[in-house]
């Protein structure tokens, strides 16, 4: 079964566009029919273990010498389903090879990602250890960072302020350096960098680029098309817009490049994470979780692109209203980081959709905002609101908006807030599936008060 698995993704499902991809994955007709009892939907097993034929079955299984799930904070079928898909959809368009371990959500997955790098290589106890990561990342990166590797475990975090300056990333780079960061766009600055650039940077010295696409999703951005060689997501977010539960992903190209010497890690990094690390750190997603995360996925190309093409109206609007100062949204032109995100930015597969018949930049659904009366008129805003939410997530189907200092942000304090570029009086809305027009008019009633 596990080499018609692979002879089916090679052979077939490579071949299909994203939709199809994202729709089906690897869960085959003929799987269906053997194993599921003919069911379309891929089943949600919620079964905590696997049971074995016979002892020698058992244990050989239990050392992972033939496949198997064992049990569920291990693997489980419906995990996998999720898996296959996602590693698919973020290597699409290229020949890598990936593999992908889901997690219990975006910061177990960065937990995942990055933990395994930042061990130890010697018996000298004061042997140091770092790594380089772009200052403008999530709130909640910046804090597993900064206090929990940097100040509880003495990691050295090095953090790049201008993440387009590659003789920046290229100075805080040492022998002890473990690997590069970057999250693009950002949440909530909507910051972007030439990825490729700093990804060449990165393997020129011979280590793994880590990059969070949470907000681009692999609609809009695939790093690892760019070179990247570690990919996490906060499946949650916009990957799933009916905020149903919260699950993360890392997704990674085999045989990566690094100092660390571990085979396993190196030639498969995701399913050394599933059978060792997580497994033994308890980062395991439920399966009902899974398939309800696969279920919002199989639209997420159509989704993005009805949800950007919202945002660049709002942004428009946003942009002339005279209460606002300024407005972050990538697809502005006037936007300082227009140009580098144009390189990246694509609604995937745009060419061959008959509405557009060639490639099309889509800027994602996430934009920030500073009215001019600053932090009070922000909140009066916020509260006028009728339609729109006040609520800290991203990704929903139904729209948010939020001040992060306040919220999402708020752990950093004030001077991490000033390092990742969050001013206490930035507004973020997140666009969600209505129309465009009942936003801006719920957005504009609520401007009138501040
Ligand atoms: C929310 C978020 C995360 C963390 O994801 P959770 O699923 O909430 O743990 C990581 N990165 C980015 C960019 C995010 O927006």
């Amino acid at each position: 079964m596990l080499a018609e698995r692979e002879r089916y993704i090679k052979e077939e499902v490579k071949k299909w566009r994203f939709d199809t991809i994202a729709v089906h994955g690897a869960y085959s007709v003929r799987e269906a029919i053997e194993n599921n009892q003919g069911a379309i939907i891929e089943p949600i097993f919620m079964s905590s273990a696997q049971a074995y034929r016979d002892s020698d079955e058992m244990e050989v299984a239990q050392n992972y010498q033939i496949p198997n799930w064992a049990y569920t904070r291990i693997h489980n079928p419906s995990i996998g389903y999720l898996e296959d898909t996602l590693a698919l959809l973020e290597a699409y368009g290229t020949d890598a090879e990936t593999g992908c371990a889901v997690t219990s959500s975006g910061m177990a997955a960065i937990a995942s990602a990055t933990d395994q790098f930042l061990v130890k290589l010697t018996k000298d106890p004061a042997e140091a250890i770092n790594f380089v990561a772009a200052c403008q990342v999530y709130g909640g990166t910046f804090q597993q960072f900064n206090v929990r590797k940097m100040q509880e475990r003495g990691i050295e975090v090095r953090w790049v302020k201008d993440s387009n300056n590659l003789d920046e990333w290229h100075s805080k780079i040492d022998k002890n350096t473990r690997f590069l960061y970057g999250e693009l766009p950002t949440n909530p600055g909507l910051s972007f960098f030439d990825l490729k650039k700093v990804v060449d940077l990165t393997h020129e010295h011979g280590l793994p680029f880590i990059a969070d696409s949470t907000v681009a999703t692999p609609a809009l951005l695939r790093p690892i098309q760019h070179g990247a060689d570690i990919v996490v997501q906060s499946v949650t977010k916009t990957m799933t817009a009916s905020g149903l539960g919260i699950a993360g992903a890392v997704i990674a190209r085999k045989n990566l490049m690094t100092n660390i010497p571990n085979d396993q890690l190196k030639t498969d990094f995701t399913t050394y994470l599933i059978q060792y690390p997580n497994r033994d750190m308890g980062w395991c997603v439920s399966p009902l979780q899974a398939i309800l995360s696969l279920n919002d996925i199989r639209t997420l190309r159509s989704r993005v692109d009805s949800l950007s093409q919202s945002a660049m109206k709002i942004a428009h609007y946003l942009e002339q209203h005279p209460k606002i100062a300024k407005v972050y949204y990538l697809g502005l032109e006037n936007n300082p980081l227009h140009e580098v995100a144009r390189k990246y930015l694509r609604l995937v597969d745009s060419e061959y959709d008959e509405q557009y018949k060639k490639p099309v930049n889509r800027y994602g659904h996430l934009m920030s905002f500073r009215m001019k009366g600053g932090v009070p008129a922000a909140r009066v805003l916020l509260d006028g609101l009728k339609r729109i939410w006040r609520a800290t997530d991203l990704g929903r189907i139904k729209s948010i908006m939020t001040i992060p200092a306040i919220s999402t942000h708020q752990q950093m304090g004030e001077g991490s807030r000033s390092l990742a570029a969050i001013p206490p009086d930035l507004v973020r809305l997140c666009v969600g599936g209505e129309h465009p027009d009942d936003l801006i008019a719920d957005i504009d009633q609520a401007l009138a008060k501040a």
